[in-house]
């Protein structure tokens, strides 16, 4: 009798035993279609030993009904996936479902029929289809993208297939990706870089795991010295997976990668069409994808011969997924390299706290790059004290920053305004009878945005057009605006200095790579004197030429009373002085705070890396915070209130007393309403060595709840609200 054990893709549900019928042939780690009462169920074979399962007998188990036409998950991916549910308390199937990423790959290979514009304008043109025209250019996608990006109706566009707009183009799905070269631009390294990225090459050599913290100043060369292990890894024949943050994954870094390996790597993140998901993990699965650069996600992709992983911005906090799997892909990108038994790179200029002290535990390598490249030199950084230097009324830019920037454009140099904060103000309320306007659905403000005249909620995307009156007294024109947000700050910089060139930063005016690349375009060019810009442009950016920047409020992290807050700003701060200086001329960074007596922001002035962190370090470590206790949390939501009380209770009324682990709460979330949810938070400090997972596990196992309720674990958490 030849059964198997399947993980399918049902959180639900545990592993279930199938038949395998004759003529198929299965082995661990093979992608398979199986019954499932009426229906059918994607499934993965798994080695039976590592998952308990039921025990049906084999007169009643019913027979796999296909293999899928896709390579096995390899081992490595398999022990990872265990490994990620079992650290982070998720669902196996929950786990397996990211490896299995693109549902279209799973169907073998096949021809899509893509549509381009024939150029021949003869047809009669409607409005829509004049639209479609203006917009298609140089695309080439299916007829559902298409209408996509046109924003007009599948009939429109196949009315212009009939017409003689678009024509078909069959494309093989799986046309392979042309062929990166280790050789194509090899730079000079100077000795330093060349002694860092000797270690880099002989670990990828060795193929063996090999975790480094790659510390260097930002714009000394990090990236050319990973660089120099991808081309090795290239030359061995391995496959290299880098990730980025997902605003670092710029046109600017896939440019930079195709000057030096002599075309774009594959890349991976979450607006990718279908198609392309699809080509990019079947290249990934059959080891063709060289170089794949992605957001988070890409680390469960089935990489057939992985001979690197490199993690860019490794402080980055986007590496830390909030919703579904609440995974850190830092942390998991180290256990893949030890996995696959190959080396890691973790490369910043502001590492994470936790990686500096698994370098000083000896488990990672630290490799240092102390200097800027080319003899540019770190810029030099002033405190501006804001209860001395008071801009003016209702104003935000004070008089030394005000001076600064006048100077700059006197000179012709270009400068930087930084303010992590989306919109014009983020908070809006009515003169006459103190009327805010919240989100219904968060307990949040909304925050006017000007440009698109609207007021948003930054958690769930609820947006409404600004009023002219007010909603509760029917006053006309008595809305305030109070605080900043970017847009403001454009204005006040336009008031300043009406003669400059502002450009805007954020998600809401770089929507796209084709806007992103104009942007670079242009202050690169100079046609730009004056940046304004949230944390979009705190990395990857070289602009020679950009000698000031200021942080218009460096306090503005500090509130919230986040474990990690003094780190993050630290991090922000420092990222953003270092687009400061990068060419010949020297930088200087001003930064704006009420509290220049802050351990941080002393740090921050007099460029003591070390001793800030050593102070950080002291204060968690009193904390039992991580790296050295550790924490979880238990968020318990439901759209019904009470509900959601009484899990939450339930749940605290169940905690297991143990020594040492302190439980705090239930308690109301600080934002205790999300996306039209009640939320209740417990949270859980214990010491390093506690089986913190099994405490969790044998705690919340045998508890039921209200179909309504959600129960989510979140182990290492970064998001305290
Ligand atoms: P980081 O990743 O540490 O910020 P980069 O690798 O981006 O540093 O280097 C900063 C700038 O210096 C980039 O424009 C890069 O091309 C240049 N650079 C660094 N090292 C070299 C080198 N050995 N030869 C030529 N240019 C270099
Ligand atoms: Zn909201």
């Amino acid at each position: 009798m030849n059964r198997v054990r399947c993980l399918v893709f049902n959180s639900a549900l545990g592993p279930l035993d199938y038949r395998v019928p004759a003529g198929i042939t299965v082995e661990p780690g093979s992608v398979v279609l199986a019954p499932l009462g009426p229906r059918q169920i994607i499934g993965v074979v798994w080695e039976a030993e590592r998952l308990p399962g039921t025990e049906v007998p084999d007169a009643k188990l019913r027979p796999l009904l296909q293999v899928l036409p896709v390579p096995p998950l390899p081992a490595p991916l398999r022990r990872l996936i265990e490994w990620t549910a079992d650290y982070y308390v998720a669902p196996l199937a929950a786990v397996t479902r990211m490896a299995l990423s693109s549902t279209a790959a799973l169907q073998g290979g096949s021809t899509v029929t893509e549509y381009r514009l024939t150029g021949k304008e003869t047809a009669r043109l409607t409005p829509q289809r004049l639209i479609a025209l203006d917009l298609l250019h140089d695309q080439q996608a299916t007829i559902r993208e298409l209408s996509e990006i046109a924003g007009v109706s599948d009939a429109v566009l196949r009315g212009m297939v009939n017409a003689g707009l678009l024509e078909p183009v069959v494309v093989d799905s799986d046309r392979p990706y042309p062929p990166a070269d280790p050789n194509f631009a090899a730079p000079d390294l100077s000795d330093l870089q060349a002694d860092v990225a000797a270690k880099f090459v002989s670990a990828v050599k060795a193929h063996a795991f090999r975790p480094f913290l790659l510390d260097g100043v930002t714009g000394s060369g990090k990236t050319e010295t990973y660089f120099e292990a991808i081309a090795a890894a290239l030359e061995a024949g391995g496959q290299v997976l880098v990730l980025l943050p997902e605003i670092a994954l710029t046109e600017t870094f896939l440019k930079r990668f195709e000057a030096r390996f002599g075309v774009a790597p594959v890349t991976w993140h979450s607006s990718l069409k279908s198609s392309e998901r699809r080509r990019a993990w079947r290249a990934v699965a059959n080891g063709t994808a060289q170089v794949v650069v992605g957001a988070r996600s890409a680390l469960f992709l089935p990489f057939a011969k992985l001979g690197l992983i490199v993690v860019d911005e490794a402080h980055e906090i986007s590496f830390k997924q909030d919703d579904g799997v609440r995974y850190n892909a830092r942390d998991v990108a180290v256990m893949r390299a030890h996995f696959e038994k190959v080396p890691v790179i973790l490369a910043s200029a502001t590492p994470a706290l936790e990686s500096l002290q698994m370098a000083e535990a000896g488990r990672y390598e630290r490799v240092v790059l102390p200097a800027r490249f080319g003899g540019a030199t770190m810029p030099d950084i002033q405190i501006v004290d804001l209860r001395v230097e008071q801009p003016e009324r209702n104003h935000w830019i004070a008089p030394p920053l005000v001076k600064a920037l006048k100077d700059r454009l006197d000179k012709g140099e270009q400068s930087l305004l930084f303010l992590n904060r989306r919109g014009y103000a983020p908070l809006t309320l009515c003169r006459t009878c103190g009327y805010r306007f919240q989100c219904p659905n968060c307990s949040a403000w909304l925050v006017e945005h000007r440009l698109s005249r609207r007021l948003a909620c930054h958690h769930c995307g609820h947006e409404v057009p600004t009023p002219d009156a007010c909603p509760e007294c029917s006053e006309p024109d008595c809305l305030v605006a109070c605080g900043p947000g970017v847009e403001r700050i454009a204005d006040e910089v336009a008031e300043i200095l009406p003669e400059a060139r502002v450009a805007l930063v954020t998600s809401d005016t770089l929507t796209s790579p084709a806007k992103a690349a104009e942007f670079v375009e242009m202050a690169s060019n100079k046609a730009i004197d004056v940046i304004v810009g949230t944390q979009l442009v705190t990395k990857g950016y070289h602009f020679p030429e950009l000698t000031l920047v200021g942080v218009i409020d460096a306090d503005m992290g500090l509130e919230g009373g986040d474990l990690r807050a003094a780190e993050r700003t630290y991090q922000q701060v420092a990222q953003v002085a270092g687009r400061a200086g990068r060419g010949e001329k020297p930088g200087e960074v001003l930064i704006q705070t009420r509290h220049p007596e802050a351990p941080v922001i002393e740090a921050l002035a007099s460029g003591d890396r070390d001793a800030f962190y050593a102070a950080e370090a002291e204060a968690r470590r009193d904390a039992g915070a991580p790296p050295f206790g550790r924490w979880a949390a238990i968020i318990v939501s439901s759209e019904d209130e009470a509900e959601a009380r009484d899990a939450a209770r339930g749940i605290g009324g169940s905690a297991p007393r143990l020594d040492d682990v302190l439980i705090l709460g239930p308690a109301p979330a600080p934002l205790s309403l999300l996306r039209g949810r009640y939320r209740y938070r417990l949270l859980i400090n214990a010491r390093r060595s506690t089986e913190l997972q099994r405490v969790i596990r044998e705690w919340l196992d045998p508890l039921r709840f209200p179909p309504g309720v959600r129960v989510a674990v979140d182990i290492d958490p970064y998001s305290f609200v």
